[in-house]
């Protein structure tokens, strides 16, 4: 089988901007009241990005970044950008906060750089149905808090939460806190709406429903601007963060396996396996990991505290430390879970690096072989999701790197048993998550884009009709 691993950026790339290109873009951008950022450290601090968690992608995308940097802090804003770019023929990458994890926010081939961190609004909550409609550039913690205040909260969060911006969650985001009972974001009935910009010398700004919303949904702002987004939200419940502990690691997994499928009202369940849990840090008054037992982690809702009091004795568990969300200090349990796990190892122990899959059913089969074989190289980490309406475990193991090859046999490994894989070593959006090409997602680019400037090498389906 051909490596799934990438050795070169994708091609073809557009030039790089020239001097003269580059002045005549930011004489325009100054023109519309923006100011070009383009020293060193500005530029630097524009082209981070969770990319170092692969050591596949790190040599490729190291010192990557943009030639001008601008901050927008409102659709006209965008608007005057993209025409400036459009008429000079400059690419334009959009960035949030830059916590993407595949260098979905680095520029592959120079140019600007765009920011909306300046347009930081909730616009609308309707009290009845909970939609809302925020701008592209709002921090989810703060959206997070805006609509808790009015009774709400997101379905769906990545476990940068307190980081990372709205746009950029949805174009580059997929799962996270929340995925265990709504899913995955692209899952119909989550984006209700986008208001988008084009790239084009007379950009339009278009009001997108669902439908059409659903091709920009990630595609790493290849094909379209996301200057505002509209959602369902849920009726926010006062999260209990609980930790248990089971001495056996089959017992922890029949439990991520049960209290999924149980009427208990559950946010997240994460189960790390003993040495994982030994290299993360915890919340104040919860015992540190330091033996043989395997943590799950739960969000669960008040209600459910007696029930799972009486489930856990017969599974195994025992109840180690219990707050409620926003109540407890230090480390909270929802940046414990998903890719915060490996952020944690990766500071304890800079060589992890990390894989993303769904378990085939039934899963204990297929962990059983992937840790006889793999042993302490791989060191496992699950969380229950619901992928088209069935509860399943995801699992985000931690990885020895031990090179390309080994990273290889163990895809391969995972892939013939059933696992399904997001490729977190990968540069395009199809070989990260969504496999193929997306035709509506090319064909939106060809009508948002029509000259290809927006993350120019990240979309595959567009680089090959070139
Ligand atoms: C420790 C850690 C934990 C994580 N946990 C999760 C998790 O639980 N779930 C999850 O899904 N992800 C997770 N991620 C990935 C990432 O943090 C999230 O997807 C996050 O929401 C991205 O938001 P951002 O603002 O940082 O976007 P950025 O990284 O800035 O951008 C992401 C993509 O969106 C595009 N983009 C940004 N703004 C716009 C716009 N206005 N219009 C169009 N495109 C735009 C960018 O070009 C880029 O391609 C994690 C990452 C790390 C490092």
């Amino acid at each position: 089988m051909d490596s799934l691993l990438p050795s070169a950026l994708p091609q073809p790339l557009p030039a790089p901007a020239t001097p003269v290109q580059l002045e005549a873009l930011a004489a325009d951008l100054r023109a519309a009241g923006l100011e070009p950022l383009r020293s060193s450290g500005e530029l630097d601090q524009l082209a981070a990005d969770g990319f170092v968690y692969s050591p596949v992608l790190q040599p490729l995308l190291q010192g990557r970044r943009a030639q001008l940097g601008v901050r927008a802090g409102s659709s006209q804003e965008v608007l005057a950008a993209a025409a400036a770019c459009a008429r000079h023929g400059v690419s334009l990458t959009l960035r949030g906060a830059g916590t993407g994890n595949y260098g979905q926010a680095i520029p592959l081939a120079g140019g600007l750089v765009l920011e909306l961190s300046g347009m930081q609004r909730l616009l609308e909550l309707d009290p009845r149905s909970g939609v809302f409609t925020a701008e592209a550039g709002i921090l989810l913690g703060d959206l997070e808090q805006q609509l808790q205040a009015r009774g709400r909260e997101l379905r769906l969060l990545p476990s940068t939460v307190r980081s990372s911006s709205l746009a950029g969650y949805l174009a580059g985001g997929s799962s996270g806190i929340g995925s265990l009972r709504w899913g995955f974001l692209r899952d119909p009935g989550h984006l209700l709406g986008l208001e988008i910009v084009t790239v084009e010398a007379n950009p339009r700004l278009l009001q997108l429903d669902a439908a059409e919303a659903l091709a920009i949904n990630h595609a790493y702002g290849c094909n379209g601007i996301i200057t505002s987004a509209t959602l369902a939200s849920a009726a926010a419940v006062e999260w209990q963060q609980l930790v248990l502990e089971f001495p056996h690691w089959e017992q922890a997994l029949t439990a991520a396996q049960q209290l999924p499928a149980t009427a208990l009202l559950l946010n997240m369940l994460c189960v790390l396996e003993a040495p994982v849990a030994r290299l993360l840090p915890w919340p104040q008054g919860c015992p540190a990991a330091t033996g043989t037992g395997h943590r799950l982690l739960l969000l669960a809702a008040p209600d459910a505290l007696p029930a799972l009091e009486a489930l856990l004795p017969p599974l195994g568990g025992t109840l180690l430390w219990q707050a409620a969300q926003g109540t407890s200090r230090g480390i909270p349990l929802r940046e414990l879970c998903w890719n915060h796990t490996t952020l944690h190892a990766r500071s304890q122990n800079p060589a992890f690096t990390y894989l993303q899959l769904l378990l085939p059913q039934p899963e204990a089969p297929a962990l059983a072989a992937l840790r006889e074989r793999w042993g302490d190289d791989v060191l496992w980490h699950l969380e229950a999701v619901r992928a088209q309406g069935q509860q399943r475990l995801a699992c985000l193991p931690l990885v020895h790197w031990r090179g390309h090859e080994a990273l290889d046999a163990l895809i391969t490994h995972a892939t013939d048993l059933g696992c399904l894989l997001f490729n977190p070593h990968a540069i395009t959006v199809e070989d990260g998550g969504l496999g193929g090409v997306d035709a509506a997602q090319v064909a939106a680019k060809a009508r948002h884009d029509p000259a290809g400037l927006l993350n120019p090498g990240k979309l595959r389906g567009w680089l090959e009709l070139a």
